[in-house]
């Protein structure tokens, strides 16, 4: 077979364009396709054939202006799938015809990544800076060059679409861990968004009583339709008290707040139990929410508040297992919305729509 030489991407250019979105006229970036040549092969390197990717919260916010230090013009994406079509000669771990998504491992080599706790990788800072005049790992190509130890084996037998979802089931699984979820612990999860239901069903997994809390019919219904039994209309009941009464007065062992919003941190706050509750801060918020907590409070009740961000190599690893073997259902938190690389634009329309799930770019259409 003859090997690509060049790569087609999507970019999210500085220039800004009005563009309908939910009904409403919003100046946002231009995303448009450039072609590169290929990076050279490494003999630890992969060539791959990308399959699809999701547009994370990150990629569009950053299209909608309102993440403007990530930089332009920005070419990322990191939710995608991708076919080893080929590999250098020191390559062992993985076979041509192989299919991968991405690992944020860090550099493999710093004190920190060999203990396995990648986020805090020390050489993180050193960042590669514009290659070809372009920011980012370009996610959204229809070729790709990446190392061996920057990814992951995913089946083969699931939709691209969910194989593309290991970074955020990944980030999920490390939340959870670092909230320490046991088994009969019951979990309320604030948000049954992308990342809502991700977290959802990853607290199911660890063997956790799930109640979700959410606000619009969309979102409640995709919570009901997967069998979660506990889901609270936060619209229609006051979600604090809905909590109590289910859990007989005791309150939440752990609340994951997986919404940005003062509102949902006050709100799971309120839930926890009356000692030793711990809450999950998964999501960031823009602007930054506004939060008054009681200290006095946290050292009497012994309250954890922990945040959480990304994942370390591990989680990676555990997320490829529970996707790949079907323990959480990735399509769940898909919009289930096929849209060509070439029509990049108009897949970040839908990607920021409200209430949109995640919406997929298919990369061999370009
Ligand atoms: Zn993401
Ligand atoms: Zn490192």
């Amino acid at each position: 077979m003859e090997l690509p030489k060049t790569r087609k991407f999507a970019a999210i250019m500085e220039a800004r364009v009005d563009e309908e979105i939910g009904g409403k006229i919003r100046n946002v970036h231009v995303a448009e396709i450039h072609e590169e040549p290929l990076p050279e092969m490494g003999p630890r390197d992969l060539m791959l054939k990308m399959e699809t990717c999701q547009i994370c919260t990150t990629d569009y916010q950053q299209w909608l202006g309102l993440r403007e230090h990530q930089g332009f013009p920005m070419a990322g994406g990191h939710e995608w799938s991708g076919i080893v079509i080929a590999k250098g000669e020191e390559v062992t771990a993985f076979e041509v015809g192989d299919r991968v998504g991405p690992v944020h491992g860090g550099c493999g080599e710093c004190i920190n990544c060999r203990r396995g706790h990648s986020f805090a990788c020390t050489s993180k800072g050193k960042s590669r800076g514009a290659v070809n005049g372009f920011l980012g790992s370009r996610g959204f190509a229809n070729y790709g060059v990446v190392k061996d130890t920057t990814v992951v084996k995913v089946s083969n037998t699931i939709p691209s679409p969910e194989a593309g979802f290991l970074e955020p089931i990944a980030t999920v699984i490390c939340g959870m861990k670092r909230l320490r979820v046991q088994p009969g612990e019951t979990v309320v999860i604030i948000g049954a968004g992308t990342m809502g239901i991700a977290n959802a069903q990853v607290a199911h997994a660890f063997g956790a009583r799930v109640i979700i809390t959410e606000l619009t019919p969309k979102k409640l219904e995709r919570a009901r339709s997967m069998g979660f039994a506990e889901v609270i209309d936060a619209k229609a009941n006051d979600p604090v008290a809905e909590v109590m009464r289910l859990t007989d007065g005791y309150g939440a062992d752990a609340v994951i707040a997986a919404v940005g919003l003062g509102a949902a941190y006050r709100q799971g706050y309120a839930m926890l139990k009356r000692v030793e509750g711990r809450f999950l801060l998964f999501a960031a918020g823009y602007p930054v929410p506004e939060w008054e907590i009681n200290p006095n409070e946290i050292h009497y009740r012994r309250i954890e508040i922990i945040g959480t961000m990304s994942g370390d190599v591990s989680d990676f690893a555990d997320a490829a297992f529970m996707i790949s073997h079907r323990i959480v259902d990735a399509s769940k938190s898909l919009e289930g919305k096929l849209i060509p690389l070439r029509d990049i634009q108009k897949a970040y329309i839908e990607a920021a729509t409200p209430d949109a799930y995640r919406v997929t770019v298919d990369l061999q259409e370009v």
